[in-house]
């Protein structure tokens, strides 16, 4: 006999766990399942986020951060430091404690939540409205009904058809995390989120990184002077990046040979340590048993919803990096909760045009909303106001003036129509624009609401008042 829930959700990384969560606090008997395992045989509730994607990749930039501070920051200040090295062993442990840290977070949420986890594959072997019948093979085998499913089975990495993964030679972002010594020639396949953050990880820590990419333009998603300025500040540091190439093999033995031709149409040929493969991500369907209950996949592979995370299937739902829009933690997580309210009869949402895009890396990147390009295009007329980390006191004493921030206002009513930022600590700062955004400011209630002083964010309140070009500060 099934056990019988309210809601089953399938998958607990981000969109999954606090789909749960919610549907849990709301009142329904809630169950989630995830397969993900451990090195060590365990259950690890997080998902691609918390294992293998955002948590790790932080624990990397920070640990690699601090040691380039060492290295090159820290005599400014007066600290001396002989003989400095890196354990990479030692690194690689601290980034996994943290990753334990938040599987076992997870766990304890829905202990307190009184939710029933799962751990094993999640799979439909039948049933129809009000009764979806999910089969559970591995540690956590069970059979289980749902009145209303929640799929959150995320997203894989995508391969170079030249290049199949083996995670020694050929690198996805799961072995591009556990890289056991720094690699002496290190290549990236993609000049995206995951690719930047990877490259700068062990270009900090003494790699020569090489990065290529397919599109002739750099950040193309990101508003024009912040790719570029992040574009110079990472040729900077040393990371080497060519766009516009097109790889026409790779060759594994001893170490990666990768041929390619670069953007003036020249064959060309690299030979790396280690080769990382970001080149964006597939969703993850496989081992659901999507054809045993007619639920529809779309063109390239998501789960088919609708703007309200609806599936072909009544009480079917799907959320997060298995369905359409970005591939992104935060997406998915309020994906989660705005469908356990919709099952309860609420009216959840989400603003896909306030959803903040961060990259972490030195400079960070952070952006919510449009572009100038994007406003250009849609021919929306728009005031611009920027000001730069190097005008801004906390930043000077922070030793980190590079980059600045953007906002563009509606010409007309100045509504805040997007934030662009490149610099220290963005990826806070970015908040404040999505909450104006969210609220409908205009750039003139950000000029008049009172920052703290010192402090990042006046650079945000200077570029508001950059908009009416009254700056205070420059
Ligand atoms: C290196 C890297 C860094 C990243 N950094 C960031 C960042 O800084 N910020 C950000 O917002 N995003 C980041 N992302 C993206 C982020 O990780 C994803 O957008 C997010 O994890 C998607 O959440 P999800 O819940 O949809 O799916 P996932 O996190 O992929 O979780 C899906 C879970 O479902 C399980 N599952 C799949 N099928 C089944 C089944 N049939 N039965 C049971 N379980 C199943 C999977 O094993 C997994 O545990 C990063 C990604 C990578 C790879």
């Amino acid at each position: 006999m099934a056990e019988q829930f309210d809601v089953v959700v399938s998958g607990a990384g981000p969109g999954g766990y606090v789909a749960a969560i919610r549907a849990a606090q709301l009142g329904f008997s809630t169950a989630c399942i995830d397969d993900w395992t451990s090195a060590e045989g365990k259950a690890a509730p997080g998902g691609t986020c918390t294992n293998v994607g955002c948590i790790p990749s932080k624990a990397l930039l920070q640990s690699s951060e601090n040691f380039e501070h060492a290295g090159h920051a820290f005599a400014e200040h007066g600290i001396e430091l002989k003989d400095l090295a890196i354990d990479v062993k030692r690194m690689l442990a601290r980034k996994d404690k943290v990753v334990r840290q938040n599987n076992e977070g997870i766990a304890y949420l829905f202990k307190k939540n009184k939710i029933r986890f799962f751990h094993g594959v999640g799979r439909f072997t039948g049933g129809a409205a009000g009764a979806w019948q999910i089969e559970v093979s591995g540690e956590g085998a069970a059979a289980l009904s749902a009145k209303n499913v929640i799929i959150a089975t995320g997203s894989k990495p995508r391969a170079l058809p030249a290049a199949p993964f083996d995670n020694k030679l050929v690198l996805d972002n799961e072995g591009a995390l556990a890289i056991p010594a720094v690699p002496k020639r290190l290549g990236v396949v993609g000049a995206g989120v995951i690719g930047l953050e990877m490259g700068s990880v062990w270009r900090r820590l003494g790699s020569q990184v090489t990065i290529l990419e397919v599109l002739p333009v750099f950040l193309g998603a990101a508003d024009e002077q912040v790719a570029a300025e992040a574009r110079k500040q990472f040729t900077k540091q040393g990371l080497k990046i060519e766009l516009g190439v097109n790889i026409t093999r790779v060759e594994t033995g001893k170490e990666v040979t990768v041929e390619y031709v670069d953007a003036e149409g020249k064959q060309e040929s690299a030979r790396f340590d280690k080769l990382i493969v970001s080149i964006g991500r597939v969703p993850h369907t496989a081992g659901l048993g999507a054809e045993a209950v007619g639920l529809e996949l779309d063109e390239r592979g998501f789960v088919a919803v609708d703007a309200d995370c609806r599936t072909n299937l009544p009480g079917m739902w799907a959320i997060g990096d298995v369905v359409r829009g970005p591939m992104l933690a935060h997406k998915a997580e309020d994906e989660g909760v705005a469908v356990a309210e919709r099952i309860a009869g609420q009216h959840g949402h989400v603003d896909f045009n306030t959803v903040p895009w961060v990259i972490y890396t030195s400079p960070e990147i952070a952006w919510v909303g449009q572009t100038e390009a994007q406003l250009k295009a849609s021919g929306v007329a728009f005031r611009a106001g920027s000001f730069p980390f190097s005008a801004n006191g906390r930043a000077r004493a922070l030793g980190d003036v590079r980059g600045f921030v953007k906002i563009l206002a509606d010409a007309r009513t100045d509504r805040i129509l997007g934030m662009h930022a490149i610099g220290p600590m963005v990826s806070e700062l970015i908040a404040e624009g999505a909450v104006a955004m969210e609220f409908g400011a205009g750039s003139e209630d950000i000029a008049r609401i009172c920052h703290a002083h010192p402090s990042l964010s006046e650079a945000v309140k200077e570029a508001a008042l950059a908009v009416d070009k009254r700056t205070l500060n420059i």
